[in-house]
């Protein structure tokens, strides 16, 4: 299901930000050679990333989810001199990819990448996140909160992708399927947390964004 109308995506993107060579090279890498390029957050979603970075300048960042390493650059544009991202992924047959594109965009420093499962990875961290960017295996979204809302600062930011799941979320409960589910339950379980305030954003699939009290 498209939420926006395409000619309307198509003006908003020719007058957006346009994407930088190193991340045209990474969507045109992405698309030609690895499964499932429709996970690349994409241009307009990752512009949008790049400036809610910008305006929270954080210090430390955690991604859950890296793919080929899309939204991780873009999440990095606004952190502060010094700070980190942390970004995990289960699938090692990308590594090489990521780290080519994390270099060619100068972000080697700033960026730690960690192969493994998230659901392990994470309490390994020692860190106070001021964002977090849930955009792993949606089975796990309400375990990643779990695990993540401790660590983030008051003030900071759960940001969590692909929240509408295409339109899904709106099938009755009895006739979903596992992941959808999952994601329907995760969105109430936030739309129920007194610890955040919260909004369901619906650009492309659906960004739900958390500001922890
Ligand atoms: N954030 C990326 C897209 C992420 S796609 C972007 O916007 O460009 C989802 C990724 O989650 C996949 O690369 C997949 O390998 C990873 N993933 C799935 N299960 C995981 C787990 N248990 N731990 C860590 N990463 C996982
Ligand atoms: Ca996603």
């Amino acid at each position: 299901m498209d939420f926006i109308d395409t000619t309307i995506e198509a003006y908003a993107l020719a007058h957006s930000q346009p994407e930088s060579e190193v991340l045209k090279k990474l969507n045109r890498d992405t698309h030609a050679k690895v499964m499932m390029p429709r996970m690349l957050s994409g241009h307009l979603q990752g512009n949008l990333l790049s400036i809610f970075s910008s305006m929270m300048q954080p210090k430390q960042i955690l991604e859950i989810g890296t793919y080929t390493g899309y939204s991780a650059i873009c999440l990095a544009k606004g952190l502060q001199t010094g700070g980190k991202l942390h970004t995990i992924d289960i699938n090692e047959e990308l590594e090489a990819m990521v780290r080519s594109a994390f270099n060619d965009a100068g972000l080697t420093e700033k960026i730690n990448y960690y192969l493994g499962n998230a659901i392990e990875i994470i309490p390994t961290i020692n860190e106070t996140f001021d964002l977090v960017f849930i955009d792993a295996d949606k089975k796990n979204y309400a375990a990643y909160y779990d695990l993540v809302i401790d660590k983030v600062r008051s003030g900071g930011y759960i940001i969590a992708d692909n929240v509408l799941w295409s339109g899904k979320v709106l099938m009755d409960t009895n006739k979903m399927d596992a992941d959808t589910k999952a994601i329907d339950a995760f969105n109430k379980k936030i739309h129920t947390d007194v610890r955040v305030e919260h909004t369901l954003l619906p650009i492309r699939d659906g960004l739900m964004i958390a500001q922890k009290k």
